[in-house]
């Protein structure tokens, strides 16, 4: 398979403490991968350096061949922008604005007109099973409804990699499990990848692989090193 998102010999310190100490990782067009380990390993900086939130001390991630390590921050949002998609634990929603129009967001920033924003957003409403909330604001909905709704917004604009980061995390087990179906299932039909960051085994569950990150160094859950 030609691997989308590569990342290779990431290190990156906080202080003196390295969150990342040469870890390489990667993602395949359409592949969801899972990036466990304990709290504290790397796994968050991990996704913030695969999605150019973070530039790493030493190391590359590239792009379909493109060296995000080495573009403009400009670049970098551009490509953000355009081909990636981002569901966190929670607070992602813009609070002022209603749920329809959360997700028409992204698609109002790319100059989309409001009308084919908003149906565009509505048909994803409905694929999240959350038609329901589309009138209200966030603070007015359910965690379960407001990760759907964030998972709508995350996917809108046909992004290539959607990166997760606990997106569970604030969910009981039922609502977690919707949200992860729901999740990969709209991934799958809309061929993006995924890097889903968890703690959770039965969460890691919904991907196609999963990895370790220890130490600030990528394994394969199967033994063998990566780092
Ligand atoms: P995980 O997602 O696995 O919990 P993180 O990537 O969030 O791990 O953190 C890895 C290490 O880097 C931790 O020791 C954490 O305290 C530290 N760290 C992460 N982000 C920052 C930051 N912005 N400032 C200082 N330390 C940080
Ligand atoms: P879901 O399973 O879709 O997340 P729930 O069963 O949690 O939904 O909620 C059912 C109904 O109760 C919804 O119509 C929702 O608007 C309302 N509701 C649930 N939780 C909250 C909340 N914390 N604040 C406001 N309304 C809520």
């Amino acid at each position: 398979m030609a691997k989308l998102l590569v990342a290779d010999g990431l290190r990156k310190a906080f202080g003196q403490t390295p969150a990342l100490d040469g870890a390489s990782i990667s993602v395949g067009a359409g592949e969801i991968v899972a990036v466990m380990g304990p709290s504290g390993s790397g796994k968050s900086t991990l996704l913030h350096c695969l999605a150019g939130i973070t530039q790493p001390d030493a190391g590359k991630v590239r792009y379909e061949g493109r060296k995000l390590t080495e573009m403009t921050d400009r670049e970098r949002s551009a490509l953000r922008r355009g081909k990636f998609g981002f569901v966190f634990q929670f607070g992602q929603l813009v609070p002022e604005l209603t749920c329809l129009e959360n997700v028409a967001l992204p698609l109002r920033m790319d100059r989309v007109r409001r009308r084919e924003a908003e149906r565009r957003a509505t048909e994803w409403l409905e694929r999240l099973e959350v038609t329901d909330v589309a009138g209200k604001r966030p603070g007015e909905v359910s965690g379960g409804q407001g990760q759907r709704v964030a998972v709508a917004r995350a996917l809108v604009a046909n992004p290539r990699v959607i990166f997760a980061d606990e997106p569970t995390g604030a969910l009981d087990s039922l609502n977690g499990e919707r949200v992860m179906r729901l999740l990969t299932q709209s991934a799958r039909e809309s061929h993006a990848a995924v890097v889903l960051v968890t703690h959770e085994a039965r969460v890691a569950s919904y991907s196609d692989r999963e990895v370790v990150v220890r130490d600030g160094r990528v394994r394969d859950l199967t033994g063998a090193s990566r780092g």
